[in-house]
């Protein structure tokens, strides 16, 4: 297109978004929550799992106080999605986000050598990544270090260099499997090398929140390398914690979590739960022992949530390339992932925040632009992340041709001033 086709252009998607304007929608694409039929595919948990025989396989009355670690039969469960025995393996409760903020906790401020008592705490937040681990870390003061993502993890190069050069740098976060939110998997290079890097720091620590580990969009299933016996191997056993939860199989609102660790580190982390609270809630970890009961029915729960949330990412994708093709294509890319939650848009640089706030202003609701950046800060302003999981699929159409038309007219002010 030359200049005046461009403004002609300009001036009948303008028309459209007006018509936008004139009748405001109300629809929220912004996180990444279970819709209404996929938790209808857990009421049995609630309604028809019932509980006749009160004692756990190790003896507890799971009414009563008493055993922080988890049902052991829980503990057995969560150790087939973390790769790790019944001593490496934590039940807690509802929240895998709540079991993070508590480890980092305990290493800034009870570990026996707290990392707050050092002037400056850093940790590598590899980006675009998961904006409540962001929230997280500034909550707690500990400086974050963006590192690129490759579409295979981390850059790695850049990670060893950080990590060997600088002892106040004391872990990192990853999301290993489909993260959140660019959907890609680390290869096993990667874990291997995560496991092996020399660290600076003594005690540097890998958050391993491995939240879609099952969370396979069809039969292209990606999964990570067993990082735990990846570290054991290279001799940095206490390196990674890894974190799972039921919140995107079962029910986000009373799902349960599991830690996966070194015996030695989950020790250190029982203990620091144990000034928390008695025990976690054994009733629920039993229900959904019940409900879950092994591999192969948590595989085959998991595929009916892929049955009503491929079809979501499917339009997501189907929309954006039909608008987006041939002289256009350069006005976004998009992610196409085979798991987790969510779609990536990398849009022309300085033209993120604009798209979302021109969606907000006809009632559509992301997540905010950046948001996937420690402190929300992406200096190439490019970055949007699309959580089609909750929306009806009528109402998800209707949201990505908005947002096409939101892009489009941006993208096109923005070459035009340009
Ligand atoms: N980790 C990641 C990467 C997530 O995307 C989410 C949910 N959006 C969570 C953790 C939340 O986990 P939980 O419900 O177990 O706290």
């Amino acid at each position: 297109m030359n200049k005046e086709e461009m403004e002609d252009h300009l001036n009948h998607i303008k028309a459209q978004y007006a018509l936008y304007e004139e009748r405001p929608f109300e629809i929220t694409i912004a996180r990444g929550i279970p819709s209404t039929n996929q938790l209808k595919l857990s009421e049995a948990l609630i309604n028809e799992t019932k509980i006749e025989n009160w004692y756990s396989d190790d003896e507890l009355d799971i009414r009563n106080y008493g055993g922080l670690f988890g049902i052991e039969e829980a503990r057995k469960l969560f150790g087939t999605l973390l790769n790790t025995t019944i001593e490496e393996t934590f039940v807690g409760g509802n929240s895998s986000l709540q079991l993070m903020y508590a480890t980092l906790n305990h290493l800034m401020y009870t570990a026996s050598n707290p990392w707050s008592k050092e002037e400056t705490v850093k940790f590598i937040c590899p980006s675009p990544g998961y904006d409540r681990h962001w929230f997280m870390l500034e909550h707690l003061g500990i400086e974050m270090i963006p590192v690129e993502l490759t579409g295979k993890g981390p850059d790695m190069e850049t990670v060893e260099k950080l990590v060997s050069q600088d002892p106040s740098i004391k872990g990192m976060f990853i999301v290993p499997t489909y993260n959140n939110p660019t959907g890609e998997t680390v290869s096993d290079e990667v874990v291997d090398r995560l496991a092996q890097m020399h660290s600076a720091s003594e005690d540097f620590v890998i958050l391993w929140d491995n939240a879609y580990v099952v969370h396979h969009l069809s039969e292209l299933k990606e999964e990570a390398k067993d990082i735990l016996e990846a570290c054991k191997s290279a001799g940095n056993p206490e390196r990674v914690i890894q974190y799972v939860s039921t919140s995107k199989m079962t029910l986000p609102g009373s799902g349960v979590a599991a830690i996966g660790a070194s015996t030695k580190r989950m020790n250190e982390l029982a203990l620091d739960f144990s000034k928390q609270l008695i025990s976690f809630d054994k009733i629920n970890q039993k229900r959904h022992v019940l409900f879950l009961k092994d591999r192969e029915t948590i595989d085959d729960l998991m595929s009916k949530h892929a049955e009503i949330l491929a079809p979501k990412f499917e339009w997501v994708d189907a929309i954006l390339s039909a608008y987006f093709h041939g002289e256009r294509s350069s006005f976004v890319k998009w992610t196409k992932p085979n798991g987790g939650y969510f779609v990536h848009l990398t849009t022309q640089d300085g033209c993120a925040a604009e798209i979302v706030q021109r969606m907000k202003d006809i009632g559509i609701e992301l997540t905010p632009a950046n948001a996937a950046y420690p402190y929300g800060i992406n200096a190439r302003d490019n970055s949007i992340r699309l959580a089609p999981s909750f929306a009806k699929l009528d109402d998800l159409e209707i949201a990505m041709e908005a947002l096409c038309v939101c892009i489009e007219m941006v993208t096109l002010e923005k070459i035009l001033i340009d």
